[in-house]
């Protein structure tokens, strides 16, 4: 037993969200004894542009966080130690002497610099030059067109980043900067590789990429494993001397909480849109049908980066919500299930719902949403159970994609996410795919991650393998039905597939 296990009970995850910042208090059964949450507001400047402001995401995570300690009355000794997992691409720029940031944070979502990267990347070289150094296809998403427009129009911010003025972090490394008291600017390897700006081949930040949104090195933090030191809490406030050992991006924190450690293990999480990762191993697998490569995290004993191949689904979740707030078709989004059961098949009807067009294996992004093959027998409980299975048609689009990419197929999936809660969605999705689908009792697996992360390199966990032994038994959901059942709905979807392209 380490000084660590002797010295803490609990371990906390801080989950930095979208929309809100958690704090999780896990044990050592790995069960999350409580949570504590916080919402923060989304500013929306002008149309397609989103910030965050970093001093109330710093508040909200750290009023979670001094919440939950406060009602289990814990100080430091209770906490072996913490784990952070985070919204990804997500900017923050900030002056170290003042901790000011210069501006607010520019969220993933911000399609602000779409122009830039048009301009900076359409030629096809340079795009796969960027694919190839850092297995990201180029966008606006990721954090390096926003350092620069940070840099282009905050007036002083270029001279004083060239005179070593400045830092760059995504919120994680935000967050360890603050709470280290200045000490710590850091990120993790599965942070970095959502930059644009990481060489997730050779492990370092890219210097013909830095140059080619000019961005000074100065302001890039040290990259470190997901498992490891990134320093000890020094703030106002929160009790000091708590190590902070866990840093991860939020799905790939996800996959680590899934316990899939190793290649060929695969998660998909159904939220407001869905994200499904699969471990690749030590091999960066180059996607030929638009998904993106990452840096998987990793535990402290493997000495080598594991990557990820990871594909979405723009809008999943977010149907259900469309169906409540605009169609008024339901109250909840758990009714749906019980809709969904209650007709004996789709009746013929497929929502293809391509709000914001149609992302991989098909990147269509002009393509708009479609209902077909209504009739006039056509019912609300058709729309509903059309709505829902669309999250599983659109999922098994990108399962197929995943699998031609890998060369293996996926043979277990494990899921999770809000939406993952709805047994008929569940079913249809394993009897599309024909494989094992894995529903763990606890669906949070976004925060287990990060405090398996952390908890592992303080020995508050011996490793893997124990790990997985936490793991209560799983919801199992395999095909149920014929296999010419399947393909003739897959064939109606194909086709409204089509009639949307
Ligand atoms: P996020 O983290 O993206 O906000 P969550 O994991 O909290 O999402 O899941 C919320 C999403 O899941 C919402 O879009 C909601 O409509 C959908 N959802 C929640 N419960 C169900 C359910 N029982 N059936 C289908 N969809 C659901």
């Amino acid at each position: 037993m380490s000084d660590a296990k002797a010295r803490g009970r609990y371990v906390v995850a801080l989950d930095q969200g979208t929309t809100s910042s958690r704090a999780v208090l896990v044990d050592h059964d790995g069960q999350m004894v409580d949570v504590v949450q916080r919402e923060f507001t989304q500013i929306y400047p002008r149309p397609g542009w989103v910030e965050h402001n970093p001093q109330e995401i710093l508040f909200s995570q750290l009023g979670s966080l001094t919440g939950l300690l406060q009602r289990h009355g814990l100080g430091a000794d209770d906490i072996a130690c913490i784990g952070i997992d985070n919204q990804r691409e997500t900017t923050i720029v900030w002056d170290p002497t003042t901790g000011e940031p210069v501006m607010n944070a520019i969220v993933w979502q911000c399609r602000r610099t779409a122009q830039m990267i048009e301009e900076r990347c359409s030629d096809p070289e340079v795009a796969a030059k960027i694919q190839a150094k850092t297995g990201l296809l180029p966008d606006a998403y990721f954090s390096a067109s926003k350092i620069a427009w940070i840099l282009e129009n905050v007036p002083g911010a270029r001279q004083r980043a060239e005179a070593g003025e400045l830092l760059f972090g995504t919120v994680d490394t935000w967050l360890v900067w603050v709470l280290t008291g200045g000490l710590v600017h850091a990120t993790d390897v599965t942070n970095a590789s959502r930059t644009m700006l990481y060489n997730i081949h050779e492990g370092c930040w890219d210097p013909w990429l830095l140059d080619l949104f000019d961005i000074p090195a100065s302001m890039m933090p040290e990259v470190r494993r997901s498992s490891g030191s990134f320093g000890e809490t020094s703030y106002p406030g929160v009790p000091a001397g708590i190590p902070i050992t866990g840093v991860a991006g939020d799905q790939q924190s996800a996959l680590f909480g899934q316990c899939c450690f190793e290649a060929g293990q695969a998660k998909n999480t159904y939220g407001t849109g869905c994200f499904l990762l699969l471990h690749t191993g030590g091999e960066a697998c180059a996607s030929k049908n638009s998904l993106v490569t990452t840096i998987a995290a990793s535990a402290p004993d493997v000495d080598h980066t594991e990557y990820a191949l990871e594909g979405s689904v723009f809008v999943a979740g977010a149907v259900i919500q469309w169906l409540r707030d605009e169609l008024g078709l339901i109250r909840t989004a758990d009714e749906t299930e019980y809709l969904a059961k209650s007709v004996p098949d789709n009746g013929g009807v497929y929502i293809v719902p391509a709000f914001t067009g149609l992302g991989a294996p098909y990147w269509a992004p002009d393509a708009r949403g479609t209902i077909c093959g209504l009739t006039r027998g056509a019912n609300r409980s058709h729309i509903v159970r059309a709505a829902l299975e669309s999250l599983a048609y659109q999922s098994a689009d990108l399962v197929r994609a995943m699998e031609a990419d890998a060369g293996a197929p996926i043979a277990t999936l494990n899921v999770d996410g809000g939406a993952s809660r709805n047994d008929f969605l569940m079913q249809f999705q394993a009897d599309l795919l024909g494989c094992e689908l894995r529903r763990p009792q606890n669906i949070e697996t976004t925060s287990l991650g990060a405090a398996y992360l952390a908890g592992l390199a303080v020995g508050f966990w011996s490793g893997t393998d124990e790990l997985r032994g936490l793991r209560s038994t799983d919801d199992v959901f395999g095909r149920k039905m014929d296999e010419a059942q399947v393909e003739t709905y897959l064939a109606g979807w194909k086709d409204a597939v089509r009639r949307t392209l």
